[in-house]
């Protein structure tokens, strides 16, 4: 008799082919049969023509720290997620020394936009190395299955403590991080990865460590990392790092290279269309070098206090320093500072986060009742409005408020003909969810239900096979997940049942449920009718179920080479 069998689905495969109309059993957390009329189980699903598919995988997240005091890493698994690669951008919280955990903690506050109340009263600090920290996942349970990478400005830290943020290495410390890395890929990490994006900088402003590093710290650390036959060099990538380096980066370490983050951008719309070609040329040479994009447009919900968008600018850097929301305001005005800004606004449009598209930023909250009716307009409507120059008008508007308007920038991968150009290649990775980070901003973690239904079946960009194929077993194969991605004999029992017709990532809304009860913002699924993690039931409908057992997901360490 099996545990489960989930009869008469559309079965999904995870290969891209076309689906067949079966029942699925499993037993002992894998699939134990598929085909029509499967013999009795314990328990029985009637999936009545509901489409059946293996679950998401979520190749960009930053859940490192949330996974420590939420094994269940909400909303993820409720969102069809069943595995998530964690440490992406290296921004890991192992290896860290005691003493280096409050400055990490830091970091990840500014970086990522991690609330510090959360992280100060959330993680479990049980661990030192990068080993320790996996050992520590699988003491306590995880939620869904988790890879997790080397992370490079973590492992700085730990070699160099603070002049991780001021220097390049010497050649004893660049030995001690290879070190560090080839432990990491013993224990089973799924790879090794780094930043060297502007957009990535720490407490105070300054760079995150991995942006010190300089190309022999770079090459030693792949190398260690190719050492071990096996792993994926991950990387988000600035603007001085070409891909003709990372092409050179692949084949000294004989490792695929996953590059962050392919948008598509309306002030510099060939950009992103140019990397796509030279990643695709370097493919037809045999590497294997694989473009990470999204499925979702990238906005961000800010205020004043912390506008992350603005902050991969050179002239934000005084705004960056100042501590405290009156040492803040005194930046934002004065006028010489605004100058400044605009004048690099001007200067480097296109190649920023926020690229000054006035008519794509939005009030959305505002904070005193007499300025209830801004609410839903643009900067670039205001401005008109009250002839003032738009950025004059935002900070004024901001200041006024002491900071604390909430306004939304549609920043990048919001023109549609293009994203879909992008999803459309086969051989781009879409990720990118950021899910774990970046809480007050945006909520992307149910991209693969926004694939499924915006992409596949509202604009017919992929077809729904090829649609489950990207989020399954196309990402299963890139990072060398064994016996996940594809819904096989003796494969793991991770699935998911939703309905086609209706599968969508539900409206964000605002939560206060992090620790010291910090906010985030959320979603719901639509249309998602049941996700299990290596057999075991873990959401349903309405969400993750209550009365779910124990920590489903697996700690995974052994990958293919
Ligand atoms: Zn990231």
């Amino acid at each position: 008799m099996f545990d489960l069998v989930i009869k008469d689905a559309v079965i999904h495969d995870g290969t891209g082919g076309a689906p067949v109309q079966g029942d699925l059993a499993v037993t002992a957390g894998k699939i134990a049969a598929i085909g029509g009329k499967l013999g009795a189980a314990q328990q029985t699903v009637k999936a009545d023509g509901l489409a059946l598919a293996p679950g998401i995988i979520d190749g960009h997240t930053h859940y490192d720290a949330q996974i420590t005091w939420d094994p269940f890493v909400d909303p993820s698994p409720a969102l069809g997620v069943t595995t998530a690669v964690l440490g992406n951008c290296g921004f890991t919280i192992a290896p860290c020394k005691p003493a280096d955990r409050d400055l990490t903690m830091r970091h990840l506050t500014h970086v990522e936009g991690m609330s510090l109340d959360a992280l100060r009263a959330g993680i479990r600090w049980e661990f030192e190395s990068f080993p320790q920290y996996l050992d520590m996942l699988e003491r306590h349970g995880v939620g869904p299955n988790v890879a997790c990478f080397a992370g490079h400005s973590a492992i700085r830290t730990f070699v160099m403590g603070k002049d991780a943020t001021e220097r390049t290495a010497t050649d004893e410390e660049i030995a001690a991080m290879a070190v560090q890395v080839r432990d990491a890929m013993t224990a089973g990490a799924v790879g090794f990865a780094t930043s060297t994006a502007e957009a990535h900088n720490g407490e105070g402003g300054t760079p995150m460590p991995s942006r010190l590093a300089d190309d022999r710290e770079m090459r030693a650390l792949v190398r260690a990392m190719g050492k071990s036959g096996r792993g994926i060099y991950m990387l988000t990538k600035g603007s001085k790092t070409s891909i003709p380096y990372l092409e050179e980066l692949a084949v000294a370490a004989n490792r695929p290279v996953l590059i962050a983050a392919v948008f598509h951008s309306n002030t510099n719309p060939t950009a992103a269309f140019t990397t796509l070609d030279q990643i695709n040329a370097a493919r037809s040479r045999g590497r294997e070098l694989v473009a990470q994009t999204s499925c979702c447009p990238l906005s961000m919900d800010f205020t004043f206090k912390s506008p992350y968008l603005f902050e991969s600018m050179q002239a934000w850097k005084p705004a960056m320093a100042a501590h405290g929301v009156e040492a803040l305001k005194a930046v934002y005005r004065d006028k010489a500072w605004r100058d400044r800004v605009r004048q690099e606004l001007e200067a480097s449009r296109g190649r920023l986060v926020f690229n000054g598209e006035w008519d794509k930023l939005f009030v959305v909250e505002v904070a005193k009742a007499e300025n209830r009716a801004l609410e839903g307009a643009t900067l670039a409507s205001l401005a008109r409005r009250t002839n003032k120059e738009p950025f004059d008008c935002l900070l004024d508007l901001a200041l006024s408020e002491e900071l604390d308007t909430m306004f939304v920038a549609q920043l990048l991968h919001n023109d549609e003909k293009a994203v879909g150009r992008i999803l459309a290649d086969p051989n781009t990775h879409i990720s990118l969810s950021d899910a774990g980070a970046h809480l007050t901003f945006f909520c992307d973690a149910g991209f693969g239900l926004h694939l499924m239904g915006h992409w596949s079946r509202d604009l017919g960009v992929l077809d729904l096979p090829q649609a489950v194929h990207r989020l399954t077993g196309q990402p299963a194969k890139l990072f060398g997940l064994q016996d996940r991605g594809l819904l096989r004999l003796g494969y793991a029992a991770d699935v998911m049942l939703f309905d086609p017709t209706t599968v969508a990532r539900g409206p964000k809304r605002r939560a206060h449920d992090l620790p010291a009860g910090a906010p985030r913002l959320t979603t719901s699924a639509m249309g998602l009718h049941g996700v299990w993690i290596n057999g075991t039931k873990v959401a349903d409908d309405k969400g993750l179920c209550a009365d779910r057992k124990g920590s489903p997901g697996q700690v995974l360490r052994r990958f293919a080479a």
